[in-house]
């Protein structure tokens, strides 16, 4: 069958909103999106490093549009998805994928942080699922919600307890909404990605305690933003038209139970 997997993964004419798109995995995620054909919306608060993002997907040929956009600011969202409409039509696929790290450890974590992360990390991702759901069963359209979880939302880790309980808040509100929408034609999965090089954590991985983690993970190797590409297209297109509620793990091996 020719042309077979090209047609699985065929994203023409799609409309996708990606959040936190000005680095690392919202960046190359907007450029696979794009790769396969879909009008990309990129949304971040820093609006020339989205400039550079439109050129190059440009570029290489594909369609993007930049919007700023902070996803902790309710009518921010709103006018984001009101410039998507109105340039390139309902939005389809939604990329949940702004977020925020800040390590503390339980003694010393002032409210602050904590509010800071949750709101980021989780608040947000409803604000904007919720958004985005609301416009898609509105406008009739086949939504594909893909949240941006971590192994830490599967597990914890020592100084990372907000980021920890705001991914895990994740991976149950991806549940609790693809339950609801699964008969409304809008499906809702999340990625728990391992550890992938990238600004979030490139000065952790780079000192002497950080190399020292990457070789204990099965694979001997820190991720790298594409070793996603294959997960966020299944989960954007119709390869994925069966699936709903599942988190799938990238790791490298990173979360199995050490033997
Ligand atoms: P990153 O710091 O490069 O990207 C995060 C992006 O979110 C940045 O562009 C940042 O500006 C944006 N952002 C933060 N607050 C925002 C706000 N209020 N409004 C709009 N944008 C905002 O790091 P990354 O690794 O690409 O992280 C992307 C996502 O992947 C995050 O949700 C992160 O928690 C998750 N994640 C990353 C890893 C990893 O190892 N890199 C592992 C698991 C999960």
């Amino acid at each position: 069958m020719p042309g077979f997997a090209e047609d699985l993964f065929d994203l023409s004419g799609q409309v996708a909103l990606v959040t936190g798109a000005s680095s690392g995995l919202g960046w190359r995620m907007a450029e696979v999106l794009a790769a396969q054909g879909a009008k990309v919306v990129v949304g971040a608060r820093r609006t020339e490093r989205l400039a550079e993002l439109v050129k190059a997907i440009e570029a290489g040929g594909g369609t993007a549009r930049a919007v700023h956009l902070d996803v902790t600011d309710r009518a921010s969202i709103r006018a984001a998805f009101d410039e998507a409409e109105m340039v390139f039509g309902p939005v389809a696929i939604l990329i949940n994928n702004a977020g925020i790290a800040a390590q503390q450890r339980v003694l010393e974590q002032s409210a602050e942080t904590w509010r800071s992360v949750l709101e980021t990390n989780l608040d947000a991702v409803w604000y904007c699922a919720q958004e985005g759901a609301r416009r898609m069963v509105a406008a009739d359209v086949e939504g594909s919600i893909i949240n941006i979880s971590s192994l830490l939302g599967l597990g914890v880790s020592r100084t990372l307890s907000a980021y920890a309980v705001a991914k895990a808040g994740v991976v149950q509100l991806t549940r609790a909404m693809a339950l609801e929408l699964a008969d409304k034609g809008v499906r809702v999965n999340a990625i728990a990605p391992g550890y992938l090089l990238t600004d979030i954590n490139r000065g952790y991985f780079e000192s002497p305690a950080g190399q020292r983690m990457i070789e204990k993970i099965p694979m001997k190797r820190i991720g790298d933003p594409c070793d996603l590409d294959g997960t966020v297209l299944l989960l954007a297109g119709r390869a994925s038209r069966f699936m709903t509620g599942a988190v799938l793990v990238i790791d490298g091996g990173q979360g199995l139970p050490v033997d």
